[in-house]
This record gives C-alpha cells, structure tokens and sequence, in this order.
C-alpha cells in the first residue's frame, strides 16, 4: 500500500475524516464547500463524497473492509485510544508501557503503595527516588516500563470515565487483609469492570498479626475475583506496601497482564491522550500534565486539550527533568497553554493556532447544541432507543436500605431478562444511600439508578441533574420491579412534572365580542409563554386549571411577555377571571 492509499468506510463524521487524511476539520470542511456540501464538524459523509474530499489532498482511496471497522461501540466504552489505534495500520503499531490506576477502600495503603512503587524506582537512579508530585509517574522493572496514575481514588478514574477517555489500562485493586473486601473495593470492582479494565488485587498489609490472606481470597471470589491459584483469573499478589515487600511480584503480574492485553501505539501516528491534572501555577502559567497515549508529543506543538490550547513552549519528565519528546505511554508536564484544562480532558496536537483556534469555536458551538438536547438515559425512553437499535440493555445500579433486601431485589429483577429483549443489566447493587459516586458511574456507563428505601444525596441529585441521569425511589418493592417490567416492554407512561415559568397579575377584564372575555394583566414573575399550562388563583381558591387560547402584547399576538410587562391573556373554556386572580404559568417536563 502506497503512503498514499488510504481506506475510508462507507459512512464517517467530518471530524473522522479529517482525523484519517491527516486534515483539519476546517481544511476537510473548506473543501466540502467547495464542493457544494454545508457541513459542520459531526455530520455524516458517505464515501463517495469522502473520496473527493481525500483526491483533493492528494490520497487514492478504497472502501474500508467490514472487519477493520472499530469493535462494538455500544455502550461507548472502547477506550479512545483504542478506537485511535484502530485507524492506524497494524504494520506501525508497537506495544507500550502499560499505564496503571490505583483503586481501593480508604485506608487500604493505596497512598503507602504509590509510594513504595516510586521510591523502588531504579530508572531514576536517584536516592530517595522521585520527589516531585505531577500526577503520573513512571518506573523500570527489567528492562520494561510502567507508568503508575498518581492520583489514587475513584474520582480521578471516574472523571476520566465520564469523559471516554480512560487513561488507565490495568488496575490494582489494593485491599488490605486485615480489614478484607469493602464497599469501596466492590465500587472500584464496578468501575473497573464497567470500563473492561483488568485489575490485578495487591492483597496488601500481610505484614499484619491480624492479616487474614485466605479470607480476603474469598470474599474477592464472591464479589467476583476468583484468584488464579482457585483456577479464576484473577491474579492476586501478597504484598506489604509499608515494608516494601512482594512489589517485584506486583510489577511482573502488571507485565504479564500487559503481555496479554496488547496495550499498543503507533509512535508515528496522530498525537493524542488525556489530561491527568492541571493547574495556574503564579510564575510558570498553566501546568498540565499529560500522558501521551498515541504519537510523540514534541517541544513546540500546538496542543488542544479539551478547550485550552496553546504552543508547548516547555516540556517536563515525572522528575521534573526538560524534555523534547515523549512517545506513547509517557506522563509530560508541559507549559503553555492558554486556560486550564480538566482532568479527563483528551488532547491532541494541530498543525498550526489558527486550526487549533477555530476547533475551539466549533467545540463550544457543539457543547451549546449538546447542552440543548442531552442525550437522557431514562426507563420512559428505554424501548424507543431500543426499536432505534442504540441500546440492547437496561443497565442498572441498584442501592437498598439492608443487605436483606438487595438479594431479593437483584434476582427479581434478572428474572426479568427474557430471550430476545432487552437485557437488564445491574452493574452494581449495594446498601447505603445514592452518592455522587453512583451517580459518576452511571454517567460513565449509561446507566439508571434505583434506590429502596434509600435517599438520594444532594450532591448526587444536583449531578444527576445536570448529567441527566434518571434516579427513581421506590418504597415497595413489587412497585420497581413493575416500573421495570413495564419499561422493558415500553409500555411506562412518562412521568411529568411541573416547570415553573412565571406569573401574572388580572390589572383589568376587556368584554371583546366575538374574542369574548380578555385578562388584562401584568407578568410579575419571570415570564408567560403562549403554550403554558395556567393556574388560576383567587385568593387561595383555583378556579380554573387549563392552557392559554391567546397571548397578545399591545395588538399583537407574541409568544412570550416578559416581567414587568402588560399582556391580554385569554384561556381555554374559561372567561368569568375577575380583578386580582393570579395566574400561575407552568410547563410540563418528562421527568427523567
Ligand atoms: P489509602 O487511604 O488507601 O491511601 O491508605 P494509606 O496509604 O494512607 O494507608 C493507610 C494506613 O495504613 C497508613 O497508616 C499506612 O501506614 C498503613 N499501611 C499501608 N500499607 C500498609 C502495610 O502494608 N502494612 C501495614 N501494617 N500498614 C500499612
């Protein structure tokens, strides 16, 4: 195949295209125009028009095999730099260094570990190993390379997540064997099982009296980690983090998983990875840290991560060593950039500011559409996004008041599953009440959240919210199981509730023949909209209940009148308002 050549699949988003012909998006999307087709940055092209876009910057193209086409994408949790990797050619793909999350309960020696873990660093070579912080760091066991995520704890996996760009390629789960298999170690067996990450159980603390290696190994068997020794495939490693011992172990469990886990990049390819941390720094500006998960990142070029771009004008190893270039798998702390980046945010590397700059403007333009109409995850909508082929499970999380009801629970709910529809799916079911962290996993899975007799924290409401994730309480159980049932079927009514819009005074009462009766009135609060629902009160009396039939400013018939102004309301089968009645405007929103 000539450098030349390129395969393009029968359908593809601008953004793709320009990603596969080496382009900007604004390049690809100048010569759409020039060729008669208005296009932003996610629409669809087929491959003929594809075709002309790639002859005009010099490429010979073929319609792309069915099986080069990226693995199943349905639930989105194909790592970005896998569904990367996928459009390089094999030919230039090489293996890593696996890049390694810590997990686990609090207080299980997740801190202790990654500090034992730098400190035996030999290719730093340095006594007292590496000293700096910047949120990812690398070390060398035989020859080979890892790099270790420096910020232990789930928000930081979560995030990234969220966001679909999942850093980490293994995961140690740490769990201490005095204290055994906690909440918080069966959330990080979710999170990393949801993201189909393999972890690998540091079994840590066994320096302890009380260490209890053999019971903790069963209890991981039952949350799901059968060990390897038992003929699961789960490896477990004794280690104790505080006396330093069993972490040659650990490290060659970490290449062996990676060995089998063709953790690979193309150092040539197209520069891309995520943002591990960032921060304004006073004297330096912007500090990023990065890790480079396709491509060689060089001194000089002009990255985008998420929002925030700018030139690298100076590049950083983990010990705070100048650097020139970083290949795949290396944590980078650059300078440079304009704004901060969020953690989680992808980056990748443009030609020049100018393209860089109007990607900004396209993104912010694409986050106002998304804002506008968020992609709701809901039991109401479940059927029709699964007649519309987007989803062929209902993925649950499920949180219960006592152990006593989470069995019961959980298996009336799989004896749901029926050959041929929709699968229910729980990818978690605990006691305790709904936390941000359900909802960080439901947001990254795309998942609902069922609570018995349990409340919702208001930090998980108000991120439920903004995520648009659907959280229902229930009290009785046979009322779950028969919401799900029905929405299995598609047959669950939505439930609606009340959006507060505004109200308004009646200043006056117009006879109109023909129109008959109008309320002259004034908005006191926030606004009327011609296709609100009203509520009319007379003191505390509702005397009407029912839709506006005209909404008039002056002569004319608007659709809104704001605060402060005066507005001629009729209503639906209703005229006999009076001087005083207050009217209520509300509309009515899916509750989701
Ligand atoms: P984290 O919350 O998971 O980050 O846990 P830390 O690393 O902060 O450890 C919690 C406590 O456990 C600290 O007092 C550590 O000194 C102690 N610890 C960690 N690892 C070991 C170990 O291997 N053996 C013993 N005996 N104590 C440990």
């Amino acid at each position: 195949m000539s450098a030349k050549t390129i395969e393009l699949p029968t359908q593809m988003t601008v953004r793709d295209l320009a990603q596969r012909i080496e382009a900007s998006p604004i390049e690809v999307i100048k010569i759409l125009m020039s060729n008669g087709v208005m296009a932003n940055i996610n629409q669809m092209v087929d491959y003929d028009t594809a075709a002309i876009v790639a002859a005009e910057l010099g490429f010979e193209t073929s319609v792309e095999r069915a099986e080069d086409e990226p693995e199943v994408k349905e639930n989105g949790e194909i790592p970005l730099w896998k569904q990367i990797i996928s459009k390089e050619d094999p030919k230039n793909l090489v293996n890593r260094p696996p890049v390694v999350t810590i997990l686990g309960h609090v207080d299980h020696g997740k801190t202790t570990l990654l500090d034992a873990i730098r400190n035996t660093d030999v290719a730093g070579g340095e006594a007292g190993g590496i000293t700096q912080h910047i949120g990812a760091y690398q070390i060398e066991h035989k020859g080979r390379q890892i790099s270790f995520l420096d910020t232990p704890g789930h928000a930081a996996f979560t995030a990234m997540r969220a966001r679909g760009a999942q850093g980490a390629d293994i995961v140690i789960l740490v769990v201490a064997a005095n204290d055994g298999v906690m909440p918080q170690t069966k959330e990080a067996i979710a999170h990393a099982q949801a993201a189909r990450v393999p972890i690998i159980v540091a079994l840590n603390k066994i320096d302890r009296p009380d260490a209890n290696p053999d019971f903790t190994k069963k209890q991981l068997a039952e949350a799901g980690l059968v060990p390897d020794e038992w003929d699961g495939d789960t490896m477990i490693v004794p280690v104790s983090a505080k006396q330093r011992k069993g972490l040659p172990d650990l490290m060659e469990a970490i290449l062996l998983v990676a060995d089998s886990n063709e953790i690979m990049a193309n150092p040539q390819g197209k520069v891309m990875g995520t943002v591990i941390e960032a921060n304004l720094d006073k004297a330096k500006g912007v500090m990023a840290t990065l890790l480079v998960q396709n491509g060689t990142l060089q001194m000089g070029d002009v990255v985008l991560a998420g929002k925030a771009m700018g030139r690298i004008r100076a590049m950083f190893d983990y010990r705070g060593k100048k650097i020139r270039s970083a290949p795949p798998s290396t944590p980078v702390q650059i300078m440079g950039l304009s704004d901060v980046p969020t953690a989680g945010d992808i980056f990748n590397v443009y030609h020049n500011e100018k393209d860089a700059r109007a990607v900004v403007m396209q993104l912010k333009l694409e986050e106002d559409e998304k804002k506008a109409n968020t992609a709701k995850v809901s039991l109401e909508d479940l059927f029709s996004r699964y007649k519309s082929g987007e989803t062929k499970e209902l993925k649950l999380i499920i949180k219960v008041d006592v152990q006593g009801s989470l069995e019961p629970i959980m298996n009336s709910l799989k004896d749901l599953n029926k050959e041929g529809e929709i699968k229910v799916n729980i990818l978690h079911g605990e006691t305790g009440n709904i936390t941000e962290n359900d909802v960080n996993l439901a947001t990254a899975s795309k998942a609902v959240i069922l609570g018995f007799n349990v409340q919702a924290d208001v930090s998980a409401r108000r991120l439920a919210e903004t995520e648009g994730i659907s959280l229902r309480l229930y009290d009785i159980i046979y009322r779950m199981i028969e919401d799900i049932e029905k929405a299995l079927k598609g047959m669950l009514e939505p439930e609606f509730k009340e959006v507060f819009a505004g109200t308004a005074n009646v200043l006056a009462v117009f006879k109109i023949s023909k129109v008959g009766a109008v309320a002259g009135c004034r908005v006191t609060q926030g606004e009327v909209r011609r296709n609100n629902k009203v509520r009319i009160k007379r003191g505390t009396d509702i005397v009407y209940e029912g839709e506006i039939s005209s909404l008039k400013h002056e002569k004319d018939d608007v659709r809104e009148v704001r605060q402060g102004f005066e507005c001629g309301i009729s209503f639906k089968n209703f005229n006999t308002f009076q001087v005083g009645d207050v009217i209520e405007c509300y509309t009515l929103e899916k509750n989701s």
